[in-house]
């Protein structure tokens, strides 16, 4: 779906040959793109006509089990960082698909299965290298460079090129309780309401995540379900299994279930267990709210169009995250919706390109149903191509003071293949 062709792709293997790029962009006037994991949907990481900077050979990851410290490369996948961090059982939170970039998810905030319990991958992001507009390189922290620091936690590839993270890991697992539950789709409205009002309350310890689909041929699902409209309850407790046990409980109650698949496994395998359905190649289009409370509005919205899937692969789901998520405030970093319980995102997935209109249509048209009842801000990472207009609402209060930094930064906005922010 992202059909653009740099003229150039330089494969960087250190922090000098990205300075390089940079100087030699800055001599030949080129435009540029950023690459990590590639994963972004937006389709960022590549240009047209430009030098695309492929960061994706970086993948060193050291971990210090002694201070539980983590420091990443730029290439390095979730899956990368997860084993080597789990060798130690150590973990830091990430999101949910392991083949995603560490380096965008990271600038552009990160949640995933362990954010209630220790917050976003940004809060616990404790410095990185960076490389600026001008060819510095940059040691960025809270007491060096406070002010990028401040920035790139949040404000995405807008300020200069990363070429080091360094996280503050936690114990976690190896191994997890987690699961799903999945039932059939005419108890939707009595399975989200009651997941709505669950979520409101649950231990920081435990997730529980909303996926309304049709239901892809898993083997704990009698055969007459694969391919029915569902909606599964997807979890994972951050602590010990059998208090977990005791937690998830009443999530069984929520209706008659076709099937559940609980039990205890590695914290890595859990984190590779929707890789499957990102089938490759497959045509992609994405759009997003924030929630502080999920009211029958947008469980009716969610309901009416999960009823219409336009494809085999389209869902509507409901990440939730809350707890520690919202304990920083909301002027500490880039990233400033502290008031997000539920991060909604329509995963419009499709194969061909004759279904193009009508998936796109599908998610805009949910998308403007669903928008009353959102919440303030937006997910810079779940925005797509289109949305540049919804750059300045997606960082709310922090963008006027983004934009000042960027001007400080990057005055000429070289790096502005990205959901961008302009210099003031
Ligand atoms: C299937 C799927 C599942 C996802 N699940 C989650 C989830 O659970 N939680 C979550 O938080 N997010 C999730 N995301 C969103 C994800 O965080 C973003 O797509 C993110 O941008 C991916 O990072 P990347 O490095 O792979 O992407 P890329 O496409 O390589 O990069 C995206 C942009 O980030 C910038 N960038 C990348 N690397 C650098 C760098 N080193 N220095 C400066 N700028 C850089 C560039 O502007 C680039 O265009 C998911 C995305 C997908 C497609």
């Amino acid at each position: 779906m992202i059909d653009r062709r740099p003229s150039m792709i330089v494969r960087c293997t250190s922090a000098a040959d990205v300075v390089h790029c940079l100087r030699f962009i800055h001599q030949h006037g080129l435009p540029f793109s950023i690459r990590g994991g590639g994963h972004n949907i937006a389709g960022n990481a590549v240009c047209e006509d430009g030098l695309m900077i492929d960061l994706s050979l970086m993948k060193d990851v050291h971990i210090d089990p002694e201070r539980q410290h983590g420091s990443v490369e730029p290439g390095c996948t979730l899956a990368d960082f997860d084993a080597a961090a789990q060798a130690y059982g150590l973990a830091t939170p990430l999101g949910i698909n392991s083949t995603t970039g560490v380096a965008g998810l990271t600038l552009g905030g990160g949640f995933g299965w362990l954010s209630r319990k220790y917050g976003m991958t940004i809060d616990n992001l404790l410095s990185m290298e960076v490389i600026t507009a001008d060819g510095q390189q940059l040691h960025a922290s809270e007491s060096e460079n406070a002010d990028l620091f401040w920035g790139l936690r949040g404000g995405g590839g807008n300020f200069g090129i990363v070429t080091r993270f360094e996280y503050q890991l936690h114990p976690v697992g190896p191994n997890v309780l987690c699961g799903l539950i999945v039932f059939p789709f005419d108890q939707a409205k009595a399975v989200i309401t009651q997941f709505a009002r669950f979520t409101e309350t649950m231990p920081d310890e435990l997730n529980v995540w909303m996926i309304t689909r049709q239901a892809p041929p898993l083997p704990f699902l009698p055969e007459e379900v694969h391919g029915k409209e569902i909606v599964a309850l997807a979890m994972c407790y951050a602590g010990d299994p059998a208090e977990g046990e005791r937690h998830i409980t009443p999530l069984r109650e929520f209706g008659t279930a076709y099937g559940e698949h609980i039990g205890v496994q590695p914290y890595t395998d859990w984190q590779q267990a929707f890789d499957p359905l990102l089938t490759p190649g497959a045509r992609n289009y994405w759009k997003t709210h924030n929630f502080s409370t999920l009211d029958e509005g947008p469980i009716d919205a969610i309901i009416e169009y999960a009823s219409a899937l336009p494809s085999s692969q389209c869902e509507i789901f409901i990440g939730t995250i809350g707890g520690q998520t919202r304990r920083a405030l909301p002027d500490a970093m880039a990233y400033s919706n502290r008031d997000a319980n539920y991060v909604l995102n329509v995963h419009a997935r499709w194969e061909t390109t004759a279904e193009d209109a009508h998936c796109i249509a599908w998610a805009r048209e949910f998308f403007t149903r669903s928008q009353p009842f959102a919440s303030s801000g937006a997910y810079v990472n779940f925005l797509t191509g289109d949305e540049s207009d919804r750059v300045a609402f997606a960082y709310g209060a922090s963008y006027e003071r983004l934009a000042k930094l960027k001007k400080k930064f990057d005055p000429a906005n070289i790096f502005r293949i990205n959901q961008n922010i302009r210099p003031a």
